[in-house]
Order: structure tokens, then C-alpha cells, then sequence
């Protein structure tokens, strides 16, 4: 039976008040070990996207590659420990320190590598993707995918496009049911379950935020590409997490930081 733990990670945060969002949020990554295996699910954000403090959609934040050295060594794991990094998507904040694990194999799926490598204009301007991890990756062990896979015994991706072209989710088996690590497809819980009316920020402060209009899924225009696929995604994830919030962990869902799941 698979028995992996999830160690949800601060790899730094942004303050997206400029994008219409009053709070700070996190910059996230997960540790997931089986004490057999270490798993990164995401690899946080590179300072040179961060140019005169701002990063998308020109937004102040505060990260960088450290930030990821920083919350690894807290759990006493070093970038040589990781045998897989699983990227739940390519942007910035996602794929940013690829480097430092030069001995893992680093799995995403294909149709976001070729976003990554072509990306439209408006994601240029909100600086989506870091083209730097370009040259980074092409040096690493990378494997493409085209579809839903088991990874390890008890971790599967599952495709769930809508935020971007290639985004994945990635379930994890644990001694107390499925988990999803739904990248950004689900930044939050409130996303999929708006009767939610607050947020935990970066800083741990429970937020209160307006109600939603008859309490329904509705797509951030900042940070969906596409809604239908975006709520066919939703679907997909509500039906694997047994519609129980709490198997949900969001992209940037501070609300699980520095726990350790199952509790
Ligand atoms: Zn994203």
C-alpha cells in the first residue's frame, strides 16, 4: 500500500494587489516522501524574473532560488536527495530553480514545454514563463508526457488544462485516502468551493473576501487560459478528491503551509 506523506513549502511570496487580489499569496512547493522516494511537486520561482522588485503582472514579490534551498534544508533534504521534480506547469513560479536538481528526472507534459517555448504575446507581457529554464532544462533529465500516468506507486499526474495548455494534476496516495496537488488548475479552495468567505494569506491572516455571485465556480480572467477547459478540469478534480475540500491542496493555498499531510 502507498503511504506517502505531502510537506506542503514557502518558497517565498507575492503581493497581487495589482492584479486585483488584495492579499499576498505564497510561492508553493511539496515534498512528497514514501521514505523510499523524495518527490518535488514544483520548483519555485528564479530572482531574474524578479527585475526592480516586481514579478507578473508587475506585481512585488519577494523569492528566489535560496528561498527553495532554504524550505528544502528546513526538512533536511538537499537538491541531490530529489529523484523526480513533477511540474505541475512551466510557469515562473513553478519551474524557476530546475537547476539546482541535477540528478533528478524532471517530468512535465509536452504541450506545456512547446507553450514554454512559444509563448502568445500577452503571456510575454504578464510574464507568465521564465525563458531562462529554457537552456536549464534542455541540460537535465527531462521526460515529456502526453497523458494521465502513474509516476510512482501511488502517484499519478492527471491532466487538468485550463490555467494553462499543459497543466497537470498530481494524486498522491497516503494512508488516509487520495490527495490531489492540483498546481495552479485550483489556486485556492475558495475556487472550487465559493461559499469559502476567506483566504489565508502569505503571512498566515485569515482574509475575508465577498461573496461570489450565487456562490459559483467562476475563472480569475488574470490567471485562466481557457474556462472550458478550465471547468472541465474542475470537474475532474471535485470527482477525484470525493468532493471533500479538504483532499484538495491548492498551487497557492497558504492555508497548508508548514503542515504535514495526512495530519
Ligand atoms: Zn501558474
Amino acid at each position: 500500500m502507498s503511504n506517502w506523506k505531502i510537506y506542503p513549502m514557502d518558497f517565498g511570496k507575492i503581493d497581487v494587489t495589482p492584479v486585483g487580489m488584495p492579499y499576498t499569496i505564497s510561492y508553493m512547493g511539496f515534498l512528497l516522501d514514501n521514505g523510499n522516494k523524495k518527490i518535488l511537486v514544483d520548483a519555485g520561482i528564479h530572482e531574474r524574473v524578479i527585475v526592480d522588485g516586481k514579478a507578473w503582472g508587475g506585481c512585488p514579490a519577494w523569492a528566489g532560488i535560496q528561498n527553495v534551498i532554504d524550505a528544502l534544508a528546513k526538512l533536511e533534504v538537499k537538491p541531490d536527495d530529489i529523484d523526480i521534480v513533477l511540474y505541475t506547469h512551466l510557469h515562473n513560479d513553478h519551474a524557476g530553480a530546475c537547476s539546482l536538481f541535477t540528478k533528478a528526472t524532471h517530468i512535465f507534459q509536452e504541450d506545456e514545454w512547446k507553450n514554454l517555448l512559444d509563448p502568445m504575446p500577452n503571456q510575454l507581457l504578464i510574464k507568465d514563463y521564465d525563458l531562462g529554464v529554457i537552456p536549464e532544462l534542455k541540460q537535465l533529465k527531462c521526460v515529456k508526457i502526453n497523458s494521465d500516468v502513474e509516476i510512482e506507486d501511488g502517484i499519478h499526474t492527471y491532466r487538468t488544462p485550463g490555467h494553462t495548455v499543459g497543466s497537470q494534476s498530481i494524486g498522491v496516495e497516503t494512508g488516509k485516502g487520495l490527495y490531489v496537488l492540483t498546481g495552479d488548475s485550483v489556486l485556492f479552495r475558495r475556487e472550487m468551493y465559493p461559499e469559502m468567505n476567506y483566504l489565508i494569506s502569505a503571512e498566515g491572516k485569515k482574509v475575508s473576501l465577498p461573496p461570489v455571485p450565487g456562490n459559483t465556480c467562476l475563472p480569475n480572467p488574470n490567471t485562466t487560459h481557457n474556462d472550458y477547459d478550465w471547468y472541465r478540469s474542475l470537474s475532474l478534480i471535485k470527482t477525484l478528491i470525493r468532493d471533500d475540500a479538504k483532499y484538495l491542496i491548492g498551487g497557492h493555498d497558504s492555508e497548508n503551509m508548514n503542515k504535514v499531510i495526512p495530519e
